[in-house]
């Protein structure tokens, strides 16, 4: 694997006397895209949001392009170039396209080693998203789901991340959606962003996944190649739904 973009080392994380994280460590390697699999409740979300900052009570050691980010405020973590799509979207609903575009705009990054980071601009991205390329001043409330998903992509991305936490893209949108996102991972991937995606769909997560880490009650239980995930049936019938 190439040198690790980001590190989970013993991360715990609880929601007031629940704990819902147990001694979870994980790694995503540059160019990587990485799923994080498992059950509704396995605790794939609050992992994405222990490593953002976004739990109060969680321990463990986080180190993202070379930097120590555990306790680290959110807006913190996010100006550091990592980039969170979560699964509720949060579009404004009342701005356009393009004004939900311009609330993800952040300054071009380089990665640890001082190679610049993808570049993001309006232009770009509506390249990469042509179903908003036609919509561009149409307001987030009047769009479809997965027109939303893809707007909230969008609008990570012009935060020019060097990695993006992407939550179950595929969950509630049209199959069509369900492909584009899957171009769209992999065209990212290419442009040399990591990405760990959280999902329960092995099918999703073998078009576009090189390896997987498979969850439940908040530890690990199995890691591996995707491919591998894709072939163990067994695996997928303890731990995800098939
Ligand atoms: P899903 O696909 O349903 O989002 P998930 O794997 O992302 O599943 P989490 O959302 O991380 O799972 O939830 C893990 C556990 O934490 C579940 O048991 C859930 O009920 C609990 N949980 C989530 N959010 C809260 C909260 N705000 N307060 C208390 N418990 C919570």
């Amino acid at each position: 694997m190439s040198a690790p973009m980001l590190t989970v080392d013993n991360l715990g994380a609880s929601y007031g006397a629940a704990q819902i994280l147990y001694g979870l460590s994980l790694e995503v390697g540059r160019g990587e895209v990485v799923a994080l699999m498992g059950r509704n409740g396995a605790g794939k979300t609050t992992t994405m949001k222990a490593i953002m900052g976004l739990m109060a009570q969680s321990c463990g050691a986080i180190h993202f392009n070379g930097t120590d980010i555990s306790g680290k405020p959110p807006f913190e973590i996010a100006r550091l170039g990592l980039g969170f799509t979560p699964e509720d979207r949060r579009i404004f609903s009342d701005l356009t396209v393009m004004e939900n575009l311009d609330i993800g705009r952040q300054p071009p990054r380089q990665f640890a080693d001082g190679v610049p980071a993808p570049v993001w601009t309006e232009a770009k991205l509506l390249k990469l998203f042509p179903n908003l390329g036609e919509m561009p001043h149409r307001p987030g409330g009047r769009m479809s789901g997965g027109e939303q998903q893809m707007l909230t992509v969008a609008r990570t991305l012009m935060g020019n991340p060097l990695l993006i936490l992407l939550d179950e893209p595929s969950e509630g949108v049209a199959p069509l959606i369900v492909e584009l996102m899957a171009n769209t991972i992999l065209e990212l991937k290419n442009a040399g962003v990591s990405i760990l995606l959280s999902e329960q769909n092995v099918h999703f997560a073998e078009l576009v996944s090189d390896r997987a880490y498979v969850l439940e009650k908040g530890q690990i239980q199995w890691s591996g190649r995707m491919a591998e995930l894709a072939d163990n049936i067994e695996i997928q019938r303890a731990y995800l739904t098939v």
